[in-house]
């Protein structure tokens, strides 16, 4: 039985990261996992805060991981979220529990430094070797606590996503609880504030499974009841390494920054190591937390497909009312991420072209680039746009296009019409004739629809920007030219006695 039978107390599952860093897209997989097994069962989800290194915790770090807790929807406003504790503030119990184990007979002092068990074992990478064990070492500054671990038997762990592993005890050294300054180690502090929690369920990442029967030994020897685990698989890139700060983009809030939605990063994380069934992948996460089961999780490595994500997100953004998808392209409309002035940002404009450009950002960080053209004086042009599609004839096109834009009715369908006519002239299908104008005033060969996008930008502006392109063709034919001439004056010239 791994979950408490109706009407029992409820279940209480934990998330405990270090504030040591970056907010780990891993990090948040551990944390909805737990989330949605707390909320599906009618559970408590408790932060803790491990932030026992402080040499490595920064303040800013936690305040990291709150925010990300809330992008993910993880709130304090709910009646499921506890916390957060932090459990440097748990010293005391901690402290409490070492000295328990130890006047019970279940822990002992030692003083062996590595130098002293490397010598005496004549192996560098030995574990301890009992040596304290029946010394009788009383407490003094400088001597580490040691659990004393059993020779025999095994350890039984019920994990609901690793079968149920068994390890033989004589494989496991008596650990260190607490340094010889006193202080608690990991696997001590982490077990005594779940054991002080009453956490029932331990849903972690897979790093930690060689601590578990360690960590269940310890739940024993304090008289609790050790909880279910579940270990989550390992998240792996496309080369199946496992996903590393160093070489990946891990932060979460990279992700976000990026202009990944929230729900659908969260739906994204959801399907890391789980399938909600069906062959349904996008849904809302209402019924992600119905249909999640811990005992379904895969303990194969899931791949964190930076893709797949981008094409969620797609769709996400594609279904959002038109009104939440302007609110939420906001932030990349403005500084510091729009290259344009505020001054010229028309909210207006904007507005009119957000449901054309819906459809063609996948990330919302995409916007700004979809839209510059309209709010800055001159188009950013991308040149190898220019030298795709300013090729011979191109001035032509645009002269003659220019001509019938001076009075032709200005809406998008008439400007088409014209555009049409005008590049059958010229031999050309729509798609070839249009890709000059479509440099000329936005300076890229892809983007919104472009006769819309004409109408919006007006008449004065658009005759502008192909002025200024007629103008380069121009000025480049030149140089052509006088490059061409120099050039066969070159192959005329007598060459040179050598
Ligand atoms: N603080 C540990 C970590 O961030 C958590 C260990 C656990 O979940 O038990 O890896």
């Amino acid at each position: 039985m791994t979950f408490p039978a109706p009407g029992s107390a409820p279940i209480r599952v934990r998330f405990a990261p270090s504030p040591t860093g970056i907010f780990h897209v891993g990090g948040a997989r551990s944390a909805l996992f737990n989330w949605a097994t707390a909320k599906q069962q009618g559970g408590i989800f408790v932060l803790r805060i491990e932030d026992t290194d402080a040499s490595r915790n920064q303040p800013e770090w936690v305040d990291g991981i709150l925010s990300a807790m809330e992008a993910l929807g993880i709130t304090k406003a709910d009646a499921t979220f506890e916390g957060p504790y932090f459990q440097s503030e748990n010293a005391g119990v901690q402290r409490a529990a070492a000295e328990r184990l130890f006047a019970d007979g279940k822990a002992y002092y030692c003083d062996c430094t590595r130098d002293v068990l490397v010598a005496r074992t004549g192996n560098q990478q030995t574990g301890y070797d009992g040596f304290c064990r029946e010394r009788g070492l009383e407490h003094a500054e400088g001597r580490a606590l040691r659990f004393r671990t059993p020779d025999e038997g095994e350890t039984h762990v019920v994990d609901l996503i690793r079968g149920n592993p068994v390890f033989p005890n004589s494989t496991l050294e008596d650990f260190v609880i607490a340094r010889g300054d006193g202080s608690p180690v990991f696997l001590l502090a982490n077990v005594v504030d779940d054991v002080d929690e009453r956490i029932t369920h331990v849903v972690r990442g897979e790093e930690h499974l060689p601590n578990t029967p360690k960590q269940q030994l310890l739940w024993e020897a304090l008289g609790a009841t050790p909880p279910v685990w579940a270990h989550l698989p390992v998240i792996v890139n496309e080369k199946r390494q496992k996903l590393s700060k160093r070489r990946d983009k891990v932060a979460l809030e990279d992700y976000l920054a990026d202009g990944i939605l929230p729900a659908a990063m969260v739906n994204y994380l959801m399907l890391l190591g789980w399938a909600p069934g069906n062959d349904e992948e996008i849904l809302p996460f209402e019924e992600l937390i119905r249909r999640f089961r811990l005992e379904d999780v895969n303990s194969a490595s899931a791949f964190f497909d930076i893709k797949k994500l981008t094409a969620f997100n797609g769709e996400y953004i594609r279904a959002l009312p038109v009104d939440e998808f302007t609110a939420a392209c906001d932030p990349w409309l403005h500084a510091p991420f729009a290259p344009w002035d505020e001054a010229s940002y028309d909210p207006a404009v904007f507005a009119a072209v957000a449901p054309l450009a819906q459809t063609r950002v996948a990330v919302l960080s995409e916007i700004t680039a979809n839209v510059d053209f309209l709010f800055l004086d001159e188009p950013v042009v991308d040149e190898q746009s220019w030298n795709k599609a300013m090729k011979v004839g191109a001035a032509e096109l645009l002269a003659d296009v220019r001509a019938v834009l001076v009075d032709a009715a200005w809406e998008a369908e008439t400007l088409k019409d014209t555009v049409t006519v005008v590049g059958e002239k010229h031999g050309l299908k729509l798609g070839k004739a249009q890709a000059p104008v479509r440099v000329a005033v936005t300076g890229r060969t892809v983007g919104l629809p472009l006769f819309e996008s004409l109408e919006l930008l007006g008449r004065e502006r658009t005759l502008a920007r192909v002025d200024a392109a007629l103008a380069r063709l121009a000025a480049s034919a030149e140089t052509a030219e006088g490059a061409e001439t120099a050039g066969s004056a070159g192959v005329d010239a007598p060459a040179s006695a050598g």
